[in-house]
């Protein structure tokens, strides 16, 4: 591939469009958070751009909780992300662990990465203080790991939450590493800030996760839609029909400003801040937009679950063409590192 080389690394002037990895954990069947957060998202980035999406399972590896669900879910995950607008035949969908190359590269990066970089991680420090069990070799090079994602595909752009800017900081740091002692074999990958929504969960006061079973999900059965959405916690101020709502403190609220016409948000404001509704009524209202908005998503799941064989081709031809470009940087990594040329 022709590159032109700059401070900040080689940067692809044959490539028409940016390159976009992104990497989530098979955590199965996504939620709307999910969906508002990430999923729409990379549906939307596949406009503009080469799209590498992954099911980060290696990851999943590093506290070794509920493992044997992580090939169930990895497949759920595959389910909802093509199922809600994913295509596999523009977007490389793929499982970290069917691409041998990540863990070669990962330790070959191992080496230019200082150990003190990777024990002021956070995430390492906490759980060394909390769970010193859980604090594994694995955890500490997690980071590595997790740049070696990035690298691996050369990726240009990496969408992402402010919080999570950090991390990518930190990959950005060991692709300038490499590329001053090796010469430049990495683009430097630059942040694609998302205007991610805070999702709160039903319970209104924590972000919206399935380990908090608080969560809503894309592919429950309308009437478990309906129960979930009923039992959501409201403006905890309003305790009678009577009383005025603050629809601006109230979870079902922001949700309807997904998922409700502009009107019905403007009828829901007017309603709720002059007592003129009760939250049941409310609830209802939101259920059946989130129901009626989610069944294309349903029927296409259930179409793509009905052949079954269909996640195993999509997650084969992501493997393959994800390999393709992760054997290329890694044969030319271990040339820069003067190792010598094997055949893969
Ligand atoms: Fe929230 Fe709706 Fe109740 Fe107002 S009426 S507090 S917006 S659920």
């Amino acid at each position: 591939m022709g590159i032109a080389v700059s401070e900040d690394g080689p940067q692809t002037e044959q490539r028409t469009q940016p390159r976009v990895f992104s990497g989530a954990r098979p955590t199965g069947r996504q939620h709307i958070g999910n969906y508002l957060g990430a999923i729409q998202n990379y549906v939307a980035l596949q406009e503009s751009a080469e799209c590498y999406y992954c099911i980060v399972d290696y990851h999943a590896l590093t506290t070794l909780e509920q493992t044997e669900a992580i090939a169930r879910n990895t497949r759920d995950m595959v389910l909802d992300w093509v199922a809600a607008g994913i295509d596999p035949s523009r977007s490389v969908i793929f499982a970290q662990s069917d691409v041998p190359e990540i863990t070669e590269l990962h330790m070959l990066l191992s080496m230019i990465v200082p150990l003190a970089w990777l024990m002021r991680a956070p995430a390492y420090r906490e759980e060394a203080e909390e769970h010193p069990e859980h604090a594994n070799y694995g955890l500490l090079g997690y980071p590595v790991l997790m740049a070696s994602d990035i690298l691996l595909y050369k990726a240009t752009t990496v969408p992402v939450g402010e919080d999570q800017l950090p991390h990518l900081e930190l990959t950005r740091e060991i692709a300038r590493r490499f590329n001053n002692r090796f010469g430049a074999t990495f683009p430097v990958p630059e942040a694609r800030l998302t205007t991610t929504p805070r999702v709160m969960g039903i319970d209104g006061v924590r972000k919206m996760s399935k380990s908090l079973d608080n969560h809503i999900e894309l592919a429950d059965t309308p009437e478990d839609l309906r129960m979930r959405v009923l039992s959501m916690v409201t403006d905890p101020q309003r305790r009678y029909r009577t009383d005025p709502g603050r629809p601006e403190v109230c979870n079902v609220y922001s949700l309807h400003t997904h998922y409700s016409t502009e009107e019905e948000q403007a009828a829901v404001y007017t309603r709720c801040t002059n007592a003129l509704q009760g939250c049941v009524e409310c609830k209802e209202w939101l259920a059946a937009n989130l129901n009626t908005a989610l069944a294309p998503f349903r029927e296409r799941r259930a179409d793509y679950a009905a052949h079954s064989a269909r996640v195993d081709e999509i997650l084969g031809d992501g493997a393959s063409r994800a390999r393709r470009i992760a054997g290329e940087t890694v044969r030319e990594v271990r040339a820069r590192m003067g190792l010598r040329p094997t055949k893969r």
